[in-house]
This record gives C-alpha cells, structure tokens and sequence, in this order.
C-alpha cells in the first residue's frame, strides 16, 4: 500500500501539472460523478495521511484514497484517450488516470473536515504541532507498532515506515506506545519522510536510499542478527531482536 511519502509526491506533481488550470474531470468507468466538478478551477491537490484531497474553486473536493491497489497513469498529452476501468481523467495541459481506487468521493466542506478530525498529525503538514503528535502516541494504548499505522494517532505510516523507524530509534515494536520517547520518534519520522517523499520511496539510511535496515530483511543489516517477525496491530513487523530491546 502506498504509504504517506508517496501521497505527498503525488500531489506535489499534480498540483505542479494542473492547479490553476480549469480541468476536464470525467469518469470512463462511469462510478464517479465528475459532472460535480468537470471544468472547474483546481486550485490545489492536497495529501493528507494517504489522503488525496482536491479543492475545486466553487465546487465540491474529490477525496481519493488508493488503498491497496489504487494507481495513477500520467500522460504527457491530454488527448490520449484513457485507460479502460479509469475511475477518474483529470485533463488540462496533462492528463491522469485514477484506476482501482478505494475511494473517490465528492466532499462538502463539513465532511472535510469530518475526515481531516478522524486523522491524527502528518508528518509531512508543514503545520504539525509536535506536542499534539507527542500526546496521541503516549495515549495510545497497546503497542508501539499498533499506534504507529492507527491513522488517528500519526496519519500516513504504514508497514515499512514504522518497521525502519522503529530500529533507527531502537525501539522493540511491542513496547507499549506511552514508554516510547514520542518526540525523538516524531522528529526522526519526519525527517526521514521528508526525504522519501522526494525520492519516492521509503529512505531509512539517506547515504544508501535503496537499502533497508529490518523491514522484510532475513537479517538485520546493522548486526547480521536474524529479522524478528510478529503480528503487530494486524500488519507483520520486523525488529532485530539484538538492537530493538
Ligand atoms: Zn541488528
């Protein structure tokens, strides 16, 4: 599943291609109502969590939300036609196609805002208040791997961010959330999202983008121990049993 780096990438190329533009939004697929919003202004395409909001000036905001399978098609020319079982063209001067999403939804502005209360502080806002972020995970009950991916305490980590934070920070995934130091974890997830937003992937050793500590490694990369696997908040983590104590 896409994880929040990539939704922030994501709306950085599309704002980059099409905000301002009044933009042609239709359904091939025919299970969204583009109507709503066809040849309105995009003022801008927001990521939140593994959020995608778009705000259309004097119109409704499209939520996408990619889920398991979701994907966008980016075609340099607009004329291209789309791809069968396209839930959404978005075409001005580029075109996407949106396929498979979980969600593609048209949103009044107090249900916005419904979504927006439901999610806990990202990483990548700009906006996040640190001590917000801090009292969701020490609130939170039960394992540190589980609050990590709860959307409501931080939006937009998922399986393979928490696994390589977790042991860049040395923290074992079962430690129940409110032992962990929240802010130290906070400030290194942010960092390192921050720099696998740009790349495009998730980047746990910056001088080695393409390498990963623990997260579906047979052993650790830092010792050579063998990878700890465990169910943790329904997702499989990875720990290296000698550092992560
Ligand atoms: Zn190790």
């Amino acid at each position: 599943m896409p994880e929040g780096h990539l939704l922030h990438k994501v709306a950085r190329e599309q704002s980059a291609d099409l905000a301002g533009q009044s933009v042609r939004v239709t359904s091939p697929q025919g299970k969204f109502d583009a109507g709503a919003v066809n040849g309105l202004v995009l003022e801008r395409v927001r990521a939140y969590g593994k959020n995608l909001l778009y705000a259309f000036a004097g119109g409704p905001t499209v939520h996408v939300h990619l889920g398991m399978r979701g994907l966008f098609l980016r075609y340099p020319d607009p004329a291209e036609p789309p791809r069968k079982g396209t839930r959404m063209r978005l075409a001005g001067t580029v075109a996407y196609d949106l396929i498979a999403p979980t969600i593609c939804a048209l949103l009044e502005p107090p249900q916005v805002e419904q979504l927006l209360a439901r999610l806990g502080p990202d990483p990548l806002d700009e906006e996040a208040d640190e001590q917000e972020a801090v009292r969701r995970l020490q609130q939170a009950r039960g394992p540190v791997a589980a609050a990590m991916v709860d959307q409501a305490v931080w939006a937009g980590i998922g399986n393979a961010w928490r696994a390589e934070l977790l042991y860049l920070e040395r923290i074992d995934p079962c430690t129940p959330a409110a032992q962990v130091d929240a802010g130290a974890l906070w400030r290194r997830t942010r960092e390192l999202m921050a720099v696998g937003r740009n790349a495009g992937q998730v980047v746990s050793d910056p001088s080695h983008p393409d390498e990963r500590w623990v997260y579906k490694r047979d052993v650790c990369r830092g010792c050579g121990a063998p990878v700890r696997t465990e169910q943790v908040g329904g997702r499989t983590s990875y720990a290296c049993p000698v550092e992560q104590v």
